[in-house]
């Protein structure tokens, strides 16, 4: 295949598709031949504009939107941030699943106020579904005056669960909130941990319970990866319903838990040889780290007892000789409907149908107006950790 322009940039001319007949990855299409899956037959659909804009489109009541704020790996690349999704429902309500690097800077890119994204769920304390959690955080005292709130696992020890990690993150900000407190408000510099216990799931019970309000149901179920204390999600509503599974080797316990729902998000990875010449890694290297992920043949084994209405696979390198040959793997096991994500790939569920775009998004955005019950905060007193009296005299004066 010929090159438009150097390999990564954003090509001027050259080949459209792929071989297989895919759009290229950054072309503003989403990566699948199914963009649209009907569910419903005989009814009128509802017709998207092909490019999302958010803001431009009222969500329907009974509608869900999925939209990937990072669909690549802890080595984050400008096209492509490390894991994480955005949830919004037709209720209104907005939830935050994973939060890898680069992911807030494409979720502030959609201009939803921070107010309204105060709920972020873990499936695991890999940095690269965690590392952009100070970024999210700070979004306190000028946009989110209220806590944090964040689900996540016990782990094996006290130290390796959510409460314990939210707790050193909080810490970590010390400095940070105390140079900021008297200066803007400071009820948003509050982490709300919600840690369930991983050690409750069990073949009997593979499954629990974590969220319940405003007719949303969200489910934990425990995924195989690396180590003890990983998590998959499944959210429920208005008969509607996704799961979202971290990362992990493919597990019939997590496949049954997701079985039935609308749209499956699951990881999918290179293949080890792949992996390790793209990325002038040792094989074996590359051999160990896929064994702990999921690649296209087994992504394709989990639709099979899934049996979604649309498969959704992140976690994997993009670029113009990767998307067929992940697509080419799955096939040998599955014909569901599929999509491989992109940043800002776009996911509307409807009982109607499942449409996915590619988004576009503000890279000069500002903060939205707030909403109108968003609490406003107080400014208190600032902090003892003054600046030295002799270095605060030193400050130039400015001119009458
Ligand atoms: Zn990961
Ligand atoms: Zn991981």
């Amino acid at each position: 295949m010929t090159k438009g322009m150097i390999q990564g940039h954003r090509r001027i001319s050259g080949p459209s598709e792929t071989p297989d007949g895919f759009p290229l990855p950054l072309s503003g299409r989403p990566l699948t031949k199914t963009p649209v899956v009907v569910r419903k037959a005989g009814v009128e659909l509802k017709q998207y504009p092909e490019t999302f804009i958010h803001g431009q489109e009222v969500l329907a009541e009974d509608e869900i939107r999925l939209t990937c704020l990072g669909s690549g790996n802890p080595f984050v690349r400008r096209a492509q941030a490390a894991t994480g999704w955005l949830c919004e429902l037709g209720n209104g309500d907005k939830f935050v699943f994973d939060v890898g690097g680069g992911t807030v800077q494409n979720l502030w890119s959609l201009e939803i106020h921070p107010a309204l994204l105060d709920k972020l769920f873990l499936t695991h304390l890999h940095l690269d579904h965690v590392g952009d959690f100070h970024v999210l955080y700070d979004a306190l005292g000028w946009a989110r005056n209220s806590p944090l709130h964040v689900w996540g696992p016990s782990g094996y020890t006290q130290e390796m669960g959510t409460a314990h990690f939210c707790e050193m993150m909080d810490k970590a900000a010390l400095w940070h909130d105390q140079s900021k407190i008297g200066i803007v408000p400071g009820e948003g510099m509050e982490i709300i941990a919600h840690e369930f216990d991983y050690g409750k799931l069990g073949p009997a019970n593979p499954k629990m319970l974590v969220y319940d309000e405003n007719g949303v149901q969200i489910y934990a179920f425990p995924t195989v990866h690396c180590i003890y204390g990983t998590v998959g999600y499944r959210l429920e509503w208005n008969g509607l319903s996704f799961s979202f599974h971290g990362d992990g080797s493919p597990s019939g316990i997590e496949a049954d838990q997701a079985k039935g729902v609308d749209v499956f998000m699951h990881e999918v990875f290179l293949d080890a040889e792949t992996f390790a010449r793209k990325n002038n890694m040792p094989l074996q290297i590359a051999k160990n780290v896929v064994g702990e992920h999921t690649t296209g043949d087994r992504f394709g084994q989990l639709m099979e007892i899934v049996q979604p209405g649309l498969g959704v696979g992140y976690h994997y390198i993009l670029d113009d000789d990767t998307v067929d040959a992940m697509y080419e793997l799955l096939w040998k096991t599955s014909d569901i409907p599929m999509v491989l994500a992109q940043d800002l790939t776009v996911i509307n569920i409807t009982p109607e149908q499942i449409v996915t775009r590619q988004a576009d998004s503000n890279l000069l955005h500002w903060t939205p107006p707030a909403p109108p019950n968003a609490p406003r905060g107080t400014v208190g007193a600032r902090s003892d950790a003054k600046i030295p009296q002799w270095l605060v005299d030193s400050v130039v004066p400015p001119l009458d």
